[in-house]
């Protein structure tokens, strides 16, 4: 069993050593650095402080409902200089996976506006949605499929869309169905959201879901998806390339939740430094439930901790 090791009660001389051990740290934003982009404490010296020690401070995010511009703005007003390139999210994973994949029809993207915006800024075609109709018998819903049948398209996209209903989930299955090369692209699997007091409202695992069950009854074999978020290995290639990565044991990935972060950085060779700050708790490593080489290298309560042993190390 691979042992686990909280980074404060270390020894002095491990400590340091760790500090010595990587040159590029790249960290999961929420749970991590903020908790609704309210700074968790002693998060954002932590970040200036790992540049002051000449260590390249990157960010790696899931969350698909702010822009890497916006995501870096929010960092320079919790006191943190970030560049537009130092952000990943699914956005930018999703755009180099549609590159390699030499995707030119159009995409039928359900997602946010500003994800829309985006993928045309790239160059890529979005199908226009035409407004939907008042639907009361099944005719209503086949009256489409002629012209889906027709549609070339060359990616179908299930994000965080709030607009999905009967007739999108439909027409992604007969895109899918009728397009053998189109790629089936999810951002988003969660079943719930949290979303504080009101919540949790519904995640979008049931469409993605619905349309696989389809594919399944229908024989077409194409329900696998692509995962373009953490923890898939698009992300990981978008990472390795686009930072020239060549000695992945010497960089730390920090995260909140086992299952993405902790599983994203194993699958890349990336040092493990768990944070109990959001997603995953101290439980979760005693009640233990997947692979022993997820277990992460090193934990901290929050990066205030983080912060503090690096400071005692070097102020
Ligand atoms: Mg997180």
């Amino acid at each position: 069993m691979k042992s686990v090791k909280f980074l404060k009660e270390l020894p002095k001389n491990e400590q340091k050593k760790f500090f010595e051990s990587f040159d590029t740290v790249f960290f999961d934003m929420d749970g991590v650095i903020w908790r609704n982009y309210d700074p968790i404490p002693g998060a954002p010296d932590c970040l200036n402080n790992l540049k002051k020690l000449g260590k390249s401070v990157r960010y790696v995010t899931n969350n698909s409902t702010r822009s890497c511009e916006n995501i870096s703005e929010n960092l320079k007003n919790c006191g943190v200089e970030a560049d537009v390139s130092d952000v990943v999210n699914p956005l930018k994973s999703m755009i180099f996976l549609l590159r390699k994949s030499n995707v030119t029809d159009p995409m039928y993207v359900m997602a946010p506006k500003s994800t829309k915006k985006e993928l045309e800024k790239h160059g890529y075609k979005i199908l226009e949605e035409t407004a939907h109709g008042d639907f009361d018998q099944p005719s209503d819903i086949l009256a489409y499929h002629d012209s889906a049948k027709n549609q070339k398209i060359g990616a179908v996209l299930f994000d965080a869309d709030f607009n999905i209903d009967y007739l999108k989930v439909q027409k992604a299955y007969w895109y899918l169905k009728y397009n053998p090369k189109c790629l089936f692209l999810v951002n988003l699997m969660d079943k719930t959201l949290p979303v504080g007091p009101r919540g949790p409202i519904l995640g979008w695992h049931y469409f993605v879901q619905s349309v696989r069950e389809l594919l399944k009854v229908d024989n077409v074999d194409r329900s696998d998806f692509i995962s373009i978020g953490k923890p898939s290995k698009v992300v990981v290639d978008y990472i390795k390339e686009t930072y020239n990565i060549s000695q992945p044991d010497r960089v730390l990935f920090v995260g909140d939740s086992i299952e993405t972060d902790l599983v994203t950085a194993s699958k890349a060779g990336f040092q493990k430094l768990l944070v109990l700050s959001g997603t995953d708790k101290l439980e979760s490593l005693d009640r233990w439930q997947y692979p022993d080489h997820y277990k992460p290298d090193y934990i901290a309560e929050h990066l205030g901790d983080f912060n503090d042993v690096l400071k005692n190390l070097y102020a």
